[in-house]
């Protein structure tokens, strides 16, 4: 039977983590593993975990945010009984569209998600270990065009492995708040001393430096459109945004893109209306690029829960 995640879970999931990983991952030395322990029993609760139960015992369990598969671990002593296979269908039943890094080396696995639909898009070293990885991807029966390569996530855009991420920036570039200020103190003060060169940027444009401290490669700044009640071009200055942002990481050669959710905090842009707007302008351009990916890095759940509903509606008629 496949259940939710309870409180009382975390520990043996813990212990099937730390073990699945030691044995799949020979090649990565153990000291990471047991280094990475205390932030995987932090990050559970909050994330969306399906585990696989039998006669009682946790057999295995797979862990998500979003469309992106964070993990998908087996006790050792159930293997090939087809647990992996059974978590995999049951959230192929609940998501569009399925995403996940997989270790070049873990030949195991990038065989198991071949067989089970996913195809390699992408490819590139994970900072934290130096490991290649392959981005996989499976598409839904239900999946839309422009889709593939859209994942929302929770999460910090300044610990983001992307090629590229956008600064959510005000038309100084000299540093602010939220977004922002976390990327400049994140990236370090070399990131402010080339902004200083670049002499501020027109709201909905785009400027890129480089990402400094960040494990991003780039930073595109934009600053976004304030809130001003709808009538003073705010849609189109949005849309400028993530459209030029994209343009921009294409004509640099970065493939894999972040955004954060540009306007909706201190510029008070509705958040409903920019997720929509967000939305079509991504899935739009991920249609003519489809060698490209965009991680939307929601900052809290409400923020989450706007953009996952307007991916929901993308591309049905607009309702009256
Ligand atoms: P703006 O001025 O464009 O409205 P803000 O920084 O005030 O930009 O907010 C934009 C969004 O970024 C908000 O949803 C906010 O919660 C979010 N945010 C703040 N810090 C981070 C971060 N470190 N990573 C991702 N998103 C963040």
């Amino acid at each position: 039977m496949i259940r939710k995640m309870k409180e009382a879970d975390g520990a043996e999931l813990c212990a099937i983590w730390l073990s699945a990983n030691l044995e799949a991952h020979s090649f990565i030395p153990a000291e990471y593993w047991l280094g990475s322990l205390e932030a995987v029993r932090r990050a559970l609760p909050q994330a969306e975990v399906f585990i696989y139960e039998n006669s009682g015992h946790i057999e295995g369990f797979i862990g998500m945010n979003g469309s992106c598969i964070e993990g998908l671990f087996v006790r050792s002593g159930a293997r090939s009984r087809g647990v992996g296979a059974a978590l995999l269908e049951h959230v192929r039943q609940r998501k569009p569209y399925l995403t996940l890094y997989v270790y070049q080396k873990n030949r195991r696995a990038v065989r198991f998600y071949e067989r089970s639909g996913f195809e390699k898009r992408s490819f590139g070293k994970e900072e934290a270990t130096g490991e290649e990885e392959y981005r996989m991807e499976w598409r839904g029966p239900a999946c839309k065009e422009g889709i593939m390569g859209y994942t929302i996530i929770s999460g910090d855009i300044t610990t983001q492995h992307a090629d590229a991420i956008v600064n959510a920036a005000n038309t100084s570039l000299l540093g602010g708040g939220g977004v922002d200020g976390a990327i400049h103190r994140a990236a370090g003060p070399e990131l402010l001393r080339e902004c200083r060169t670049l002499h501020g940027c027109r709201t909905g444009e785009v400027k890129i430096t480089k990402g400094y401290r960040l494990p991003a490669r780039y930073v595109i700044h934009t600053p976004g459109p304030v809130w001003r009640g709808g009538n003073a071009g705010e849609d189109e200055l949005l849309a400028g945004s993530y459209r030029s942002s994209l343009r921009l990481a294409a004509e640099n050669g970065a493939k894999t893109v972040a955004f954060p959710s540009i306007s909706t905090g201190v510029y008070r842009f509705p958040l409903e209306r920019a997720a929509r707007i967000a939305t079509e302008t991504v899935c739009g351009f991920l249609r003519e690029h489809p060698d490209m990916s965009v991680t939307m890095v929601c900052f809290d759940e409400r923020t989450k829960a706007a953009y996952e509903k307007a991916l929901a509606e993308y591309g049905s008629p607009p309702k009256k």
